[in-house]
Parts: C-alpha cells; structure tokens; sequence
C-alpha cells in the first residue's frame, strides 16, 4: 500500500535509555480519567502517547518506571485529559517531535504545552499516513480521516498502531463514531485486526467504541484508561461491547497501571501494578504463565536482574505483579498457589 510507506521517519536514537534486548514494552499507564501510554522499544526508544490530566502525577510515573529519554510525544487530540501529561514529559525530556492532529486548543493547558514544545527546541510533526520506526517497533500514525469537523477535537483524534512480529496493538484517542467510520472507509479491516491489545476508546464512553468498529479491530484485550469520574466512564454499553468480542477488559481505575511485554515474534504477557481477579490475556499468541520464562522489561526499576522482593507489598509496590516464575524478583515463597504466578 502505497500510502504506508509514504513517509518514512526514523526517531533518533539520542539517550536512549536501559532496555532489555528484543523486549517491547507498552505500559497503559494509570493517570486517574485520561489516557496515558508509555512504549518503549527494545532498543530503548520511547514514545509517550497522551500524559494523562495531571503534571505531577506524570512526574511521578515518568520516575517510576525510570524513563531516561523520550523519542515523541504524541497528542491524540488537545483535550485536557490527554495533554497536560506531556507537558513536564516535553520540559523534562526535549523530546526530538511532538506528534498532533494540527487543530489547536484555546485553553491554557494547551498553550502551555506548546510553549513547553517550542522552549525544547521540539519540532511539531502534523499527524498524517506515516511510519515511524520506533527502533525494530513499527509505529503507523492513523491521522484523522477527511471530513471531519475542526471544531471537535474527539473527532480528530490521531490514532497508532504498534506492531512488533506479529503482535499488533491499537490506540484512537477519544474518536467517535463518525471517525472510526471514516477509517473503516480508508484503510481494509484486515489493517486492524486482529489486535492483541487495544485501548478503549474515550475512557469506555457510550459513544466510542462500536460494533461496526469492533468488528474490524477485533480486540483480544481490552485497556481502560479510567479514574473517578461524572460521565459515568466505562459505560454498559462499552463494556457489554467489549464482552460481545470476548476480550479480556483491564481497566486502570482497579489494576493500575497495566503493562504489556512482547518478546521478538509477538508473544506478548500482560500484567497489572495491582488486583488480582482477572483471567490471564486472551488470544493464542499470549505467552503462558508458567513455566516459560518472561523476559524483563525495560525502565522498569523492580525488573533488574538480582531483585529481592521481601513481601507482596513491594512487588505490588514497585508495579511488578504479578511476578511470573522466571522473572526476576519471582521466588516460591512469594507464590502461595504454585501456580507459577506469585503475588497475584
Ligand atoms: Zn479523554
């Protein structure tokens, strides 16, 4: 197709921060009501896809999982649940581009943002049919179709999708109904499809996600960035949408932040910072709980080789469970069931 290979970017590979070689790491990261996703490719490069409604809670979590460097920043629209993250993600790390969807907010949040962007010597890239190599990480920007209204921002929201080997996962932003059709329209269902791991569409509103959408993205599991909120986020009709495809559903309000790490081929385990009743990820191509061993992930500071847990707490504590039997940090004395799943 020609459109895909239409512009091509390779991000630098400037700071590249401590990875772990052929592990891809995608953490849906818990921001409260807003979205936020951290992928860091096995090479070290890190792309920030939305920084969640608040600075310093990004703060916390760009410490937390020890990000060194940034790549891209991406917006998926200029909302304020998806911006205001990317502010100290930008001041802190002068990330080389800030991807968009071009339409800019009239609100102080974003305005901010942009000064940050501009004072980083940051470089804006106009979301339009690209791939960015995110080191061996195929990143395909899904700008917004043609059509849409300027004046809503939901409507335009910049889509990407994430492949490594066979694994393939999804993010739209808030998008709509119009826009998810105007994809179906542009691109073959089979570009979608099926997806390993897919973050809900505005926070599980009613008007988001849809069958007609589902059906082309095929989700196996399902990511909701969610927090306290009035809007009544994840709607019944999301979440009997995502139940209809029987995906498996995470939402960040009850697991945290949930972390997926994909090894070279695309089998991929997801694990969550916290909670325990969730059956294991769906789809033949997750990686089995026991007894193969899953590799560390990268930046993150509990997954070093020689780690000690004393007890659950700090495991959970550090974002790391459950521990697999093989990871670091995984000992029998922490696994009450054997089941090769310790603190669960
Ligand atoms: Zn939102």
């Amino acid at each position: 197709m020609k459109w895909l290979f239409s512009a091509l970017l390779c991000v630098g590979l400037a700071g590249a921060q401590a990875a772990v070689p052929g592990v891809l790491t995608i953490r849906f990261l818990d921001v409260g009501q807003g979205d936020a996703v951290l992928i860091t490719s096995p090479e070290g490069k890190s792309v920030l896809y939305d920084g969640g409604r608040s600075e310093p809670r990004m703060r916390e979590l760009l410490t937390q999982y020890r990000v060194k460097s940034l790549d891209l920043v991406a917006a998926s629209h200029a909302d304020a649940d998806h911006i205001t993250g990317l502010i100290p993600a930008v001041q802190l790390f002068k990330p080389k581009l800030f991807l968009n969807n071009g339409i800019p907010a009239t609100t102080q949040t974003w305005a901010k943002l942009v000064g940050s962007v501009q004072a980083a010597g940051t470089t804006g890239l106009l979301a339009s049919p690209r791939v960015i190599n995110l080191g061996s990480v195929k990143i395909t920007v899904l700008p917004p179709p043609a059509g849409m209204p300027k004046t809503e921002q939901n409507l335009n929201s910049a889509g990407l999708l994430v492949q490594y080997g066979t694994f393939k996962a999804l993010m739209t932003g808030d998008s709509e109904t119009a826009e998810t059709a105007g994809w179906l329209k542009t691109y073959p269902a089979s570009f979608f499809g099926p997806i390993d791991v897919y973050k809900s569409i505005h926070h599980g509103a009613a008007n988001g996600d849809n069958a007609a959408w589902l059906a082309a993205v095929r989700p196996k599991n399902v990511v909701i960035g969610v927090g306290p909120n009035t809007y009544g986020h994840p709607t019944e009709t999301a979440l009997s949408l995502y139940r209809s495809v029987r995906a498996t559903t995470y939402r960040t309000d009850q697991s945290g932040t949930v972390t997926v790490t994909v090894q070279p081929g695309g089998a991929f385990a997801i694990s969550t910072e916290k909670g325990s009743s969730r059956r294991p990820p769906a789809g033949p191509s997750a990686v089995p709980a026991s007894p193969r061993p899953v590799s560390p992930a990268p930046a993150s500071p509990a997954l070093a080789p020689g780690v000690f847990y004393p007890n659950c707490a700090a495991a959970r504590a550090a974002g790391v469970t459950p521990l697999l039997r093989g990871q670091p940090g995984y000992r029998s004395g922490l696994d009450g069931d054997g089941d090769g799943r310790a603190c669960e």
